[in-house]
């Protein structure tokens, strides 16, 4: 049988393919696992942060990759208020959480996977069939599984980065790009932690720490704000995570250093203001971060805890220095495997942002993230993951 598509890959970009293939042409979905949606179902802690209340423009901004707007086509036909609206009309309302983040009011992202799955014919969908490899023939392409070989005239890759490869995300994209000769960036990890052997070995025991701050990555003007976590092992938290693609690439260059603003306040200020009373250094600087850290601060100065009146200059700068840029040096990022999201992927010169489909290859097209397309955390992966698959299917539809 001649296919007139195939999708390959049940995730969130190949579920809204299928949703928009769906009574219009021919197709099936080939997926590797016994289920879809495995990595969905983890998404959000269970609970799928599907999207965010930005506009297209405030949501391409957002992103750290540079060629961010080839998103455009595609977020303009379906953004996060699209994103909302469908899932409405599936019978799924969301709701915002920190005013930025929708996520299923059930609580629940098996609720996400049944409104995609609501949307297509399951006897489509054939499970424990992992794609092997992709022929291209001269109008059509054959797909090779373990059990059958397909043939389709347009073939949806969907098959994800390699970040949770549990879940489902070997990394295959790459193989077949390899294969076809379609340009590629070797996955990377995106959005994870960042070790420190500093906050192991010298014991800064900042483990459970939590601020909202500024970081600078070494000596960039550029700062960075958001929320930090220490942990046993480094750093983590939502700031963290979102600039540890950056700081991935920057380690395959340079040594990398974190410079976290502990305090608002001016500690030059402070300190001079305190010189008439009988405060000691440590009250001063409890005053102006928490006392864990206060404490901890003290301790790296190697200063003594005495009334501020006999604070040298050179002490109250130190202090300041370790204030307003703590430093914490980074040994490593987290493997991409156990990131939450890879950076990497094919290459977007290759495709076309209009329809997702290959330049080099028509009729084949590669969407969500096995492309070098991905955001922070906050809801950016799912809508890129929906939205590039919606786009590439509507093309196909469109051809007829
Ligand atoms: C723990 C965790 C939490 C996350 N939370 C969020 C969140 O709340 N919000 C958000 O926006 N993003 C979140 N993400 C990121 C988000 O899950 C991904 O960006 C998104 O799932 C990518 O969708 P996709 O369809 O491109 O790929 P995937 O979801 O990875 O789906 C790919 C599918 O292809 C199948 N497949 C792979 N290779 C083959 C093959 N050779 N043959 C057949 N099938 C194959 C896989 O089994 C899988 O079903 C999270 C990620 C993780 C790991």
């Amino acid at each position: 049988m001649l296919y007139d598509c195939i999708v390959i890959g049940g995730g969130p970009a190949g579920l809204m393919a299928c949703n928009q293939l769906e009574k219009h042409l021919n197709y099936i979905l080939l997926e590797k696992n016994d289920k879809v949606g495995k990595k969905l179902l983890l998404t959000g802690g269970k609970r799928c942060n599907i999207t965010n209340n930005l506009s297209v423009k405030d949501f391409i901004e957002s992103l750290n990759v540079s060629h961010k707007k080839f998103l455009y086509p595609a977020l303009t036909q379906f953004g996060p208020k699209d994103v909302i609206q469908f899932f409405n009309s599936r019978g799924l309302e969301l709701e915002l959480e920190q005013n930025f983040k929708f996520f299923p009011k059930t609580g629940k992202s098996s609720s996400v996977l049944e409104a995609l799955l609501k949307g297509m014919d399951e006897k489509r969908i054939h499970y424990n069939e992992p794609v092997r490899k992709i022929f291209k023939q001269e109008t059509s392409f054959l797909i090779e599984t373990d059990k059958e070989t397909y043939l389709t005239k347009q073939v949806i890759i969907a098959v994800g980065s390699n970040a949770y490869p549990s879940m489902g995300s070997s990394g295959d994209a790459l193989l077949f790009a390899k294969h076809l000769g379609v340009l590629y960036k070797p996955f990377t990890p995106a959005e994870t932690y960042l070790f420190s052997n500093k906050v192991k070995t010298e014991d800064l025991d900042l483990q459970g720490v939590a601020l909202t701050t500024q970081v600078r990555i070494n000596q960039d003007k550029k700062t960075h704000p958001g929320d930090v976590l220490f942990t046993h092992f480094g750093v983590s938290g939502p700031l963290i995570l979102h600039i540890s693609e950056i700081v991935y690439d920057r380690l395959e260059k340079e040594p990398v250093t974190l410079f976290i603003e502990l305090t608002e306040q001016d500690p030059i200020l402070e300190f001079n203001q305190k010189r008439t009373t009988k405060d000691m250094v440590l009250s001063v600087l409890e005053s102006m971060t928490s006392k864990r850290l206060a404490k901890k601060v003290l301790d790296v100065s190697g200063i003594p805890n005495k009334r501020v009146s006999d604070m040298k200059k050179t002490e109250v700068e130190a202090l300041n220095r370790l204030l307003k840029a703590f430093e914490i040096p980074i040994d490593r990022v987290e493997v991409k495997e156990k990131a939450f999201v890879n950076a990497g992927g094919i290459l977007v010169d290759e495709l076309n942002p209009k329809t997702m489909e290959c330049i080099a290859h028509p009729g084949l097209y590669f969407v969500g993230e096995s492309t070098d397309l991905q955001g922070p955390i906050g809801g950016f992966n799912i809508t890129i993951a929906l939205s590039t698959g919606r786009l590439a299917a509507n093309h196909i539809v469109s051809k007829g």
